[in-house]
């Protein structure tokens, strides 16, 4: 008979359950007090124009929800392989090796719930206490909280605005360290919409050469690339950056799929299989009738010309967005070239008081934003750019058009 004992304190004559340090020290998303705010009055009737979304607003094809009916009614409802299914591990491995130049066997991919929880696993295979991951600004929030959950340290590297926030080799070689585990990479970028150009890359992989850090290069925005960007995966580059990099990808941008929860890593046997032992005691496996539906996504004749659709419209939306910002006193910003994001600099508004709301930083302009001119938006303090604040353009030309005047005629009274 085995025994346990919850431990409890008194607080207040009220009885609460022990949190773990872990667990109390990570703190709930910074975006979220704006999007439960902005929800809050949206269903109070307020016209809110949301520029919060990091998702696409399209529907998920018709031809990837008819493979999962089709599973499902196939059955295909009991526990998989931990790692997934072997059929879909083959499609993305022919997925990377058509379109991005890797061979990988198909032992050497794993599906994860989610591009979140490959980025999680692939942290906590790699990591250990007290090692040093380099985090170029801006990065995505969930970056740092996976980094301290393994215990490992995140360096965070300041980069130039006129460089658009992508980090140099010479950044990069004052960062390391002999505890320097891992640089993480993201490009496209989520919050910068920013990508880096094969020549960027290269110069970044040669710095690493010799050294043992491991690259996590997520590349689930590869698909929404603008004008004349390229992709490069950064294992392509070498020989040196294939055997140092864990790609990580996910099909809820490029499908529009976010809430089937489909991720993938693919990377050296050993740090797959660790990751495979890791999910084996977390989730068993990925949703069963969910990986036969990315099968399809993947595999089928039409993908190719249903995702352009999709890119083709964001590639719309954000030179519209871009221009339009630029018009605006105090919003400059770069064209985005990939995801679908816009990340002005608004910090010259900084220190005015706008109808009776002092503007000390990123938090404070989206939180007046919102109730003043019901635009919501995403401040860049939890990217780690408290000088940005964050617009989706996955929503309509219509939205961004109104949206942008309510945010240039708050910003110029
Ligand atoms: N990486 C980046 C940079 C992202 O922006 C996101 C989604 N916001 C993800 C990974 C994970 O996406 P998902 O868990 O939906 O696959």
């Amino acid at each position: 008979m085995c025994c346990y004992v919850i431990k409890t304190k008194f607080l207040k004559g009220e009885r609460r359950m022990k949190i773990s340090k872990r667990a109390a020290d990570v703190p709930p998303s910074a975006t979220l007090a704006v999007t439960s705010r902005a929800k809050e009055l949206k269903a109070k009737g307020v016209d809110v124009v949301d520029f919060g979304a990091g998702e696409p607003d399209f529907d998920t094809p018709d031809y990837i929800k008819e493979a999962a009916i089709k599973a499902l009614k196939a059955g295909k409802t009991k526990y998989t392989a931990e790692s997934g299914i072997v059929e879909l591990r083959s499609a993305i491995a022919a997925k990377l090796e058509k379109e991005n130049g890797l061979k990988y066997t198909p032992e050497q991919i794993i599906v994860n719930i989610g591009g979140k929880h490959s980025v999680y696993e692939a942290m906590q295979a790699v990591l250990d206490p007290g090692d040093e991951v380099i985090l170029p600004i801006p990065y995505w929030v969930t970056y740092p909280e996976t980094i301290k959950l393994a215990g490992a340290i995140p360096i965070i590297v300041q980069t130039d605005k006129n460089n658009s926030y992508k980090i140099t080799p010479a950044q990069l070689k004052k960062a390391l360290t002999k505890k320097t585990a891992m640089l993480v990479l993201n490009s496209p970028s989520n919050p910068g919409g920013f990508t880096y150009t094969p020549d960027e890359l290269k110069a970044l992989a040669k710095v690493l050469e010799g050294t043992k850090v491991v690259v996590l290069s997520d590349e689930i925005y590869e698909k929404l690339i603008y004008g004349d960007t390229k992709f490069v995966s950064f294992a392509s580059l070498s020989k040196d950056a294939y055997d140092r990099t864990l790609t990580l990808n996910g099909l809820s941008k490029t499908f529009s799929m976010t809430g089937w929860r489909l991720g993938y890593a693919a990377g050296p046997l050993e740090v797959i299989k660790a990751m495979g032992r890791l999910q084996s005691h977390m989730t068993s496996n990925p949703v069963t009738f969910a990986q036969y539906a990315a099968i399809a996504a993947l595999s089928d004749p039409t993908a190719g010309q249903t995702v352009e659709k999709m890119r083709a419209e964001f590639e719309r939306r954000g030179k519209y967005m871009a221009e339009r910002l630029n018009s605006i006193k105090g919003a400059k910003c770069p064209e985005p070239t990939g995801a679908f994001y816009c990340f002005p600099d608004v910090s010259s508004h900084y220190g005015r008081n706008i109808n009776g709301m002092k503007i000390t930083g990123s938090m404070d302009f989206a939180k007046a934003i919102l109730e003043q001119a019901n635009v919501a938006l995403v401040p860049g303090l939890p990217f780690g750019c408290d000088n940005n604040v964050r617009l989706s353009f996955a929503c309509s030309l219509e939205q961004i058009a109104k949206g942008l005047d309510r945010l240039e005629k708050w910003l110029t009274q």
